[in-house]
């Protein structure tokens, strides 16, 4: 039987069993941020396609990471609603690009779009502290130092392709500096 066919009685129960740790808003913009961090992986995803047909493999190879890394971020967020009793609905990810005219257009791109994740996360730690809940605000700490990193990457990398300009060599070898990295897991799911 589903919750909402349950007798008033049977549903107080219910409540009282979830006891509601997180507040509606918070539920739904964490919520909200799951679907982003997957339409991120989702976008890094495009990019590395993109820029592997173009002949970066390494490039890709990073993009490939950063997929993986996105998706973690929304596990991370699925196991604090599981650790808060909430549920967690999935929503369809919306479209991604698939083209972008130069890998400096793709880092370009990034960067703006994680400028754009970093305003939600706040967003997120706004709502925790209008609820003075102050288990999300230190969960949300993770988000907070790991935006600043993102930023930071992308920024460089940005730099670092207006720097190389139309020089071969040096996209040569920053393809074979990114295609270096390694993926490691997030530390909130070790
Ligand atoms: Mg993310």
């Amino acid at each position: 039987m589903k919750y909402e066919e349950q007798s008033t009685e049977k549903q107080n129960i219910f409540k009282l069993i979830t006891n509601e740790m997180i507040s509606k808003k918070l539920a739904k913009a964490i919520n909200d941020q799951i679907n982003a961090e997957m339409w991120s992986a989702y976008l890094y995803l495009s990019m590395s396609q993109d820029i592997y047909a173009k002949g970066f493999k390494g490039i890709a190879h990073w993009y490939k990471v950063q997929f993986l890394e996105e998706q973690a971020h929304a596990a991370i967020m699925i196991n604090y609603m599981h650790s808060q009793d909430a549920r967690v609905i999935l929503a369809p990810i919306a479209e991604v690009k698939t083209e972008w005219k130069s890998v400096l257009e793709a880092f370009e791109d990034t960067l703006e779009h994680e400028k754009k994740v970093t305003a939600m996360i706040n967003n997120l730690c706004d709502i925790a502290d209008e609820d003075k809940d102050r288990a999300a605000a230190n969960f949300l700490a993770w988000f907070i130092d790991e935006q600043v990193e993102e930023e930071e990457n992308a920024r460089d990398l940005v730099n670092h392709a207006k720097m190389i300009g139309d020089h071969i060599g040096g996209m040569i070898m920053l393809d074979k500096e990114l295609g270096a990295r390694e993926y490691h897991t997030p530390s909130p799911l070790k």
